[in-house]
């Protein structure tokens, strides 16, 4: 780790070019115009190209979902029939845009496939989508371990277990499905941790089965840090409805993403923009997965112009163009805010993210601040 350290200054790029990859992914990089790796690219992809196993932080939209990608599509024994490569991370939708990135960076590769294995989905598009035989998996735990109970997926193989949104992944709610699927695979598997966040506590928990393993930490500083300018109004809860029009009015801001820390706010919030006149959709952990699906479609392909969301969508999504995001309630837990306002200003893009702060958050507001070490200004909202 040291060593690579030293070989990967501010001064030394690494380009894709020097990092031995495939024609097929090379090609398939140059047809979706990616150009240059981003930092945790050039230091993740050689590492996980040695075979280590690697705790990787880095900011926000900063393509830690190719850093992880590329060295398990260059390691793919196109021969075999086994899943070779497990990916698991937080939430349904997450797991599908992940399938869909991987599947995007495969496209030049003959006999590829990659299918997620998420709950909500009915068993028989599972069993199908299995008998296709993947040779990379992206799921959620709790439907995978059900799978592989019912012996319908078999994980034994595998050569790399990735964990995304790592720290959320080994948390209380999830902490045991992760350590009976580390149970059910290779002792000797390569493990990945990719997050924006990784609290001391969680980093605590990971020696158990990461002994050696590399770490990198992308500094926000980088250049490709993610450029959001941050926003705090104060604002009696009552008028944080009218703030949100406002600011959107004034500001010129379209595409958004309001976060609530309920559904019930989803819901609530959701009917009074649609009063307003604002082109909106909601979207939580409660939905049907057919819904789930239709609302992210339709976000993605621009057909509305807000989504209300709890924390479900904070980590990890991906959808282009989102001008700001707004918390109509100040999340719970500190990392959340990094993940929520990272939904805009993404691989190289800027945003703005506006905090609605009531008198009893301000408390809260500043232990955030505090943490993330961010200079939120004051937002004064034009009478
Ligand atoms: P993260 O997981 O770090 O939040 P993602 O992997 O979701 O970020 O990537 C964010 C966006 O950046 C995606 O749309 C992705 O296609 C794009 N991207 C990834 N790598 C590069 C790169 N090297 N150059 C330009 N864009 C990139
Ligand atoms: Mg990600």
């Amino acid at each position: 780790m040291e060593d690579n350290e030293q070989l990967i200054t501010e001064e030394t790029e690494i380009s894709f070019k020097d990092m031995d990859l495939s024609p097929e992914v090379l090609g398939a990089l140059k047809k979706m115009g990616v150009k240059r790796p981003t930092t945790v690219q050039q230091k993740a992809i050689p590492l996980l190209m040695d075979n280590m196993s690697l705790i990787a932080k880095a900011p926000t939209g900063t393509g830690k979902t190719f850093a992880f990608s590329i060295p398990i599509l260059e390691y793919l024994n196109m021969n075999a029939s086994f899943v070779q490569a497990l990916i698991l991370c937080p939430t349904r939708e997450l797991a599908l845009q992940i399938t869909s990135e991987i599947k995007g960076l495969a496209r030049q590769i003959k006999g590829f496939n990659a299918c997620a294995i998420i709950g909500g989905q009915s068993m028989n598009v599972q069993k199908e989508k299995l008998a296709k035989k993947p040779q990379v998996v992206v799921a959620t735990p709790g439907r995978l371990l059900d799978l592989a109970a019912r012996k319908m997926i078999d994980i034994s193989n595998i050569y790399t277990l990735v964990l995304d949104e790592a720290d959320e992944m080994l948390k209380m709610g999830f902490i045991k499905d992760i350590k009976r699927i580390m149970a059910i695979t290779p002792g000797d598997k390569q493990i990945a941790l990719f997050s924006a966040t990784m609290p001391r506590e969680i980093l605590d928990i990971t020696w158990q089965f990461m002994e050696g393993a590399a770490e990198i930490d992308v500094m926000p500083k980088a250049e490709d840090h993610p450029d959001i300018d941050e926003y705090v109004v104060y604002i009696p809860e009552k008028d944080k409805l009218d703030a949100i029009v406002k600011i959107l009015d004034e500001q010129k801001l379209r595409k958004a993403i309001v976060f609530c820390n309920t559904k019930m706010q989803t819901e609530k919030v959701t009917d009074k923009l649609i009063a307003r006149g604002i082109s909106c959709k909601l979207l939580h952990g409660s939905i049907g997965q057919g819904t789930r699906n239709r609302v992210m479609d339709a976000y993605r392909k621009d057909k509305f112009d807000v989504l209300v969301a709890t924390d479900v969508v904070a980590r990890g999504i991906d959808v282009d163009d989102i001008e700001a995001v707004f918390n109509y309630d100040i999340p719970t837990e500190n990392e959340f805010y990094l993940h929520r306002i990272g939904r805009t200003a993404r691989a190289g893009k800027s945003g703005k993210a506006f905090s609605l702060v009531a008198f009893k958050e301000r408390d809260r507001m500043e232990q955030i601040v505090r943490y993330t070490s961010c200079d939120p200004e004051e937002y004064t909202i034009n009478q």
